[in-house]
């Protein structure tokens, strides 16, 4: 057995032996009856945050307020929650208030989908009140309750089915599908970043194209953060390679009109994030016209030519074949990989020409670059200053 999972169980064995209750819950459940193990163990408790504290010596108050504790058990940390029922929900968002119950029912209640409201006891017997298991056979997802309800409380929900969705390749129930359409509205309620969490999910499942379909059949898409045209069947063939931002790169490219900042700030991305993307675009780009040279194939990242590339093939006829296999070995047979491997550096050219630093030094060290790169220039001392004061005689 897998080592969260042993944990998980450890500490249920403990959890009842002081007098309590307590289940794997959630997504860990729905896994495991699919057949896959998940790393994230959650479990569900009728202790109180502060009693499940007084069982275990080490633990941590990761979402206290929530009723989480994180314990440390040796196997693996492993977040226990307290049985909980949510208040009303004014915002759409977040419960006004949780109130913490004894009662296991009580709690898979306020879970979204009938697949994420299963628990499991240390017996391994299944606590299956609203037919997730069924749910699961039939590969679909459904709202626990009233779908229109569920979605008023928290309208992120709505993506979240979407999500799930894509990670399992299941279809969405009819009555939570209608639910979506009428209440798609309620999605501007929440937070740029959590939609984009989710987004960040459905690029990288294997169902992308279809949740595009959803997104724009339930009219979400007319309520995300900035003005998105879903072309489903684009998506067809798109693979992220296991990373999300090529899943935005890959939507600013089918936007009519391509601002890829406006859309990543639509979304908060971080820094990292945009400048990622943009190498990405820039790459695709450069690809498709003139085709790359050494000095693309030096300037971007392998994972970043290799998407480029991907996405080149997938939206562009005739721009000559380029196999995804060549793209690390041509980078390879490149004669220096970066600038540090440059036999001067900027002090010595400085040093040479008796100049102060400044934007001349780009200038040149771009020139030096291609000129090593096209072999016209060895990477060698001496032959990199006979060609500086070259350079440097022309430029007078
Ligand atoms: P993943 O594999 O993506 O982590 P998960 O099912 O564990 O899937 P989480 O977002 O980690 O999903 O949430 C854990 C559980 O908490 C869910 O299975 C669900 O029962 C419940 N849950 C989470 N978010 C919500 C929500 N917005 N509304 C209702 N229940 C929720
Ligand atoms: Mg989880």
């Amino acid at each position: 057995l897998d080592v969260n999972w042993q944990a998980a169980f450890n500490i249920i064995h403990s959890l009842e032996k002081a007098g309590y209750e307590a289940v794997i819950v959630g997504g860990a459940v729905r896994d495991y009856l699919r057949g896959h193990l998940a790393n994230d163990v959650d479990i569900a408790t009728s202790a109180l945050p502060e009693e499940v504290k007084t069982v275990f010596s080490r633990t941590a108050d990761v979402g206290i307020a929530h009723g989480t504790v994180l314990v440390i058990h040796p196997l693996s940390p492993v977040e226990v929650t307290t049985y909980r029922t949510e208040g009303s929900y004014a915002d759409h968002r977040r419960p006004d208030d949780v109130q913490f119950v004894r009662s296991l029912e009580e709690d898979l209640k306020r879970r979204d989908f009938t697949i994420n409201a299963m628990a499991m006891r240390a017996s391994k017997e299944i606590v299956d009140l609203y037919g997730g298991q069924s749910d699961l056979k039939a590969q679909l997802i459904r709202a626990v309750g009233n779908a229109s309800d569920r979605f008023a409380e928290d309208a992120l929900r709505m993506l979240r089915a979407i999500r799930f969705s894509a990670q399992l390749g299941f279809a969405i129930e009819e009555e939570t599908f209608k639910a979506i359409r009428k209440q798609a509205a309620d999605l501007s309620y929440i937070a740029k970043e959590r939609i984009k969490a989710e987004f960040d999910k459905i690029w990288t499942s294997a169902n992308a194209k279809e949740a595009i379909y959803y997104v724009n059949d339930t009219q979400l898409v007319d309520y995300l953060p900035v003005e998105f045209s879903g072309n489903a069947n684009a998506w067809s063939n798109f693979e992220s390679r296991g990373n999300p931002m090529n899943g935005w790169a890959f939507l600013i490219l089918l936007q009519r009109d391509e601002n890829a900042l406006q859309l990543l700030k639509a979304f908060n991305c971080s820094n990292k994030e945009k400048v990622y993307v943009q190498q990405v675009l820039q790459a695709y780009k450069r690809r498709i016209t003139p085709g790359w040279t050494a000095r693309d194939y030096f300037e971007f990242d392998l994972p970043v030519l290799e998407i480029a590339n991907d996405f080149a093939e997938k939206l562009n006829r005739n721009i000559g074949n380029l196999n995804s296999s060549e793209i690390p070995h041509k980078k390879k047979l490149l004669t220096i990989q970066s600038r540090t491997e440059i036999a001067v550096n900027g002090r010595d050219l400085m040093e040479w020409s008796g100049k102060k630093s400044g934007p001349w030094l780009k200038v040149v060290i771009d020139k030096m670059v291609d000129e090593i790169l096209s072999n016209k220039l060895v990477n060698e001392r001496q032959h990199i200053k006979e060609w500086f004061s070259h350079e440097s005689n022309i430029e007078k």
